[in-house]
């Protein structure tokens, strides 16, 4: 394939013990800035407080509470205290959920309908609050790219938007506010990033070999941190998988090339329908996934084979290779391991999906309903 590609990564990275400082560079005094967090765990580790001392001096006032899993009915309260206090800037702290809100209250903030029009498509953004982000979990690559992730709880749908204006202007990546993560966070942040790369990476077997070989660095990293998970309190392995799931997700590995997303678009709806954590989802799906479609990705999945695994001619292996490396760093490959998933999966999910047009997904639009059936039914062991 010859590539073609329109790149740019706009937002600015402050990486490193002490960064959080540097957010003073990029906000001004006269603005109005809206602080938003999630349930407090910025407050017991010391974060709150140190972004509480940079801003002292700045015109701030925050809002609390944002759910991993963002909702719309959540995010909807700090759109109206955004609008009625006259925000002028967005500033997140927080993982993926906090960030993904913060996007959606920077579009929603400047438009006049129901913001929901973002998600289900019928409406583009067309303008939006500036937004930075101060990281606290890396898993989704959201503090510097366009993405957003929302829930609605009414009727259990999780679905996203994209826009070139929701970047954040700038993200500091700190990797000592990494100390108070639980084992479940690190594990899904390192299963996120893998299935991130591997959504891109996965794909058509003729990109180019900076692509391809920086596909296969971020994989073997991530591979390593969790070969060496014993070590993950060590500051150097907190630093790796900060930068590796900011890179699976920040542009670049995806330029020009087909892309799949399909795991992400069914583990979607079961966080939606069954609270499954959004890494989880994907340790579940993906397995199944690879092996459904393995004629369509055998030149890809051998390729990662040998330079990501040193597996060589054996595409089943590789994809036994990936389900150890989750389940070695405790997150299940079989969805029946989850209490609250019923024996109604199939007849909630498939309807979902068609409900909501994902009934051709995955790079070459040969994921029927069917075939995600099958994905679902092999993922209950
Ligand atoms: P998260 O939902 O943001 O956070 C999970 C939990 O970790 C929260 O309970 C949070 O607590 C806690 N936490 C965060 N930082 C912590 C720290 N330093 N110490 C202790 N606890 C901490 O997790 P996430 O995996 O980053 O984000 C998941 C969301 O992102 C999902 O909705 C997913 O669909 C979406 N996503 C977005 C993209 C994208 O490109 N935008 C890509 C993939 C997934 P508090 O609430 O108390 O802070
Ligand atoms: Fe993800």
């Amino acid at each position: 394939m010859s590539l073609v590609y329109d790149y740019s990564n706009p937002t600015a990275i402050h990486f490193g013990k002490g960064q959080i400082a540097s957010i003073v560079k990029h906000l001004n005094k006269d603005n109005k800035i809206l602080v938003v967090y999630g349930g407090g765990s910025i407050k017991k580790n010391g974060v709150y407080d140190e972004v509480s001392s940079v801003l002292d001096g700045f015109n701030w006032i925050e809002f609390s509470g944002i759910e991993a899993n963002p909702s719309y009915e959540t995010l909807n309260k700090a759109v109206a205290l955004s609008k009625a206090e006259k925000i002028d800037y967005i500033l997140a702290v927080g993982g993926g959920s906090v960030i993904d809100g913060a996007k959606y209250i920077a579009a929603a903030s400047l438009y006049d309908g129901d913001a929901w029009d973002f998600l289900d498509g019928s409406v583009t953004v067309e303008k939006a609050l500036p937004l930075g982000a101060i990281l606290t979990l890396p898993a989704t690559g959201s503090e510097s790219n366009g993405n957003s992730v929302v829930s609605k709880k009414e009727t259990n749908e999780k679905r996203f938007f994209a826009s070139p204006l929701v970047y954040p202007v700038f993200a500091v990546l700190d990797p000592s506010v990494m100390s108070t993560l639980s084992d479940r966070q690190l594990a899904n942040g390192l299963v996120d990033a893998f299935v991130h790369t591997c959504e891109q990476y996965l794909t058509c077997p003729n990109t180019s070999l900076l692509h391809d070989g920086y596909a296969e660095t971020i994989l073997r990293g991530l591979l390593s941190l969790a070969q060496t998970w014993d070590n993950r309190k060590d500051a150097i392995w907190e630093e790796n998988l900060m930068l590796l799931a900011n890179q699976a997700l920040n542009g670049f590995i995806g330029s020009g090339v087909t892309q799949d997303w399909a795991t992400h678009m069914i583990g979607h709806e079961l966080t939606g329908f069954y609270g499954v954590d959004h890494a989880q989802s994907l340790a579940v799906v993906q397995p199944q996934l690879l092996r459904v479609m393995m004629e369509d990705k055998k030149e890809k999945l051998a390729l990662m084979g040998e330079n990501v695994f040193g597996i060589k001619d054996d595409n089943e292996a590789v994809i036994i290779a990936i389900e150890k490396m989750y389940e070695s760093v405790g997150v299940t490959t079989n969805l029946n391991d989850y209490e609250n998933v019923d024996d109604k999966v199939i007849e909630t999910i498939i309807p979902s999906l068609k409900a909501h047009g994902m009934t051709a997904i995955g790079e070459n639009q040969n994921i029927t309903l069917e075939v995600s059936e099958k994905i679902l039914k092999m993922a209950m062991k």
